[in-house]
């Protein structure tokens, strides 16, 4: 094991009563399922220190070097293991209104205003992807709609020839105000985070969040017509996994979709015990299952490493992400930008390259696309989040963009 983490494996009894809470009669804690226990699940202790490599530092000789022996023109983006990247998500902001348990910690600090992409260089960048290949861009965070500029971020994205699909993940918070300018910039898609229904809990796994509002904003994006809408909701054992079956009648009573994701060990957070709180998508398919059939849909080539269901007689999709139980990373086509515009090649590593720099730099448009093109090289065969042994993410999720 290497950089000073610690590994835990769950030891602890697979019995595990239904809790509820006092204040608010939400049940919150489901039957434990068997491979929550035999799954890998790591967590990451105290003594996990930033000190993995960073791959701006560490690994820039090496990629000018690669750089100046590309005299031809870049191509498009294929890595090492000849995967085609397709789809890029970028993270507009680091910043959120909410503060949610398995994302950040409690006190945050953020990245100063100056360092964060502006919507130009945000615009260039995803010009140049376009034209490198990329079909699909993802906008996301931190929340990008804290971000003051988002709609004529949006508006600027929608404009580039060739791009087939501009969609956001958000919080929802701000839908209620902003789901109709969304959707006349051109995002088509949506997915909202939405964890429980229960107003306690929602309170306490969001730490600042009102549900009251999100669901508000869901019915808006309803009202203003995007292409589809999905759910995304992070399972935490004893915490909201009693919310599978009042989520999927939500979703089906709003004809929307939903997908469960498995939570990731993204940096160092204090108020869950990561390695405790996995809920292992085979759960949570065999719950839906008991009331409900499920047909596997077959995905197209920018589609996320979701597997997708449709129920059997509805117009609402299950998707379940299982980046700790059943690891997707042979089919991954996708790149990352942070806010402060770090490529980062995957999300369970530390590799990054900063196209910041070279943007206010003044480096060329060719340059750039060479740069990105040859950082391909680095995208690693796949993430380690269900290998103990080896070094996890320092980084938070809201730092690098879900
Ligand atoms: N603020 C927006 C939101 O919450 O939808 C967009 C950014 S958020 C980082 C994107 C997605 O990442 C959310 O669906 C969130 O639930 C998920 N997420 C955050 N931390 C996670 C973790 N440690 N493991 C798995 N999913 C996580
Ligand atoms: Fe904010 Fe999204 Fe992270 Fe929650 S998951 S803290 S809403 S960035």
């Amino acid at each position: 094991m290497g950089m000073g983490s610690k590994i835990h494996q769950n030891t602890h009894s697979t019995a595990t009563p239904v809790v509820t809470d006092a204040a608010s009669d939400c049940p919150r804690r489901a039957e434990r399922h068997p491979a929550a226990s035999a799954a890998t699940s790591p967590g990451i202790t105290d003594a996990f220190k930033f000190s993995q490599c960073d791959f701006s530092i560490a690994y820039y000789p090496r990629l000018f070097v690669t750089l100046g022996v590309m005299k031809s023109q870049p191509s498009s983006l294929v890595d090492t293991f000849d995967r085609r990247i397709r789809y890029l998500r970028l993270s507009v902001t680091d910043r959120c209104d909410f503060r949610c348990q398995y994302c950040m910690t409690e006190e945050m600090r953020f990245l100063p205003r100056k360092a964060v992409l502006s919507a130009e260089e945000i615009i260039r960048l995803a010009t140049l992807f376009v034209d490198l290949g990329v079909q699909k861009i993802r906008l996301t965070g931190g929340e990008p709609l804290v971000r003051p500029d988002i709609v004529d971020i949006v508006q600027g994205l929608s404009n580039i020839e060739g791009l087939n699909e501009l969609v956001m993940t958000t919080n929802g918070s701000q839908l209620p105000t902003l789901a109709r300018p969304l959707v006349d910039a051109g995002v088509s898609r949506i997915n909202v985070s939405l964890d429980t229904l229960c107003d306690s809990q929602f309170a306490e796994l969001s730490r600042t969040g009102d549900l009251s509002k999100v669901l508000a904003g869901l019915d808006a994006a309803i009202d203003a017509g995007f292409e589809r809408i999905r759910l995304n909701t992070v399972l935490l054992t004893g915490k909201n996994d009693t919310q599978i079956e009042p989520l999927i009648d939500y979703a089906l009573d709003k004809g929307i979709d939903i997908a469960f994701i498995e939570e990731m060990p993204m940096g160092h957070i204090t108020q869950t015990n990561r390695e405790l709180s996995l809920v292992p998508s085979a759960q949570v398919l065999e719950t839906i299952r008991r009331r409900f059939n499920l047909v596997p849909i077959v995905g197209s080539s920018t589609d996320g490493p979701a597997r997708r269901y449709s129920v059997e007689g509805t117009s609402t999709e299950v998707g379940v992400i299982s980046p700790i139980t059943d690891n997707f990373c042979d089919a991954c086509n996708r790149l990352r930008i942070t806010p402060d515009g770090r490529l980062v090649l995957c999300l369970g590593h530390e590799n990054s390259l900063d196209l910041r720099q070279m943007l206010r730099s003044d480096m060329d448009s060719s340059s750039l696309k060479r740069a990105i093109v040859a950082a391909l090289a680095y995208k690693p065969e796949r993430h380690v989040f269900d290998q103990p042994d080896e070094p996890q993410v320092v980084r938070l999720m809201n730092a690098t963009g879900g």
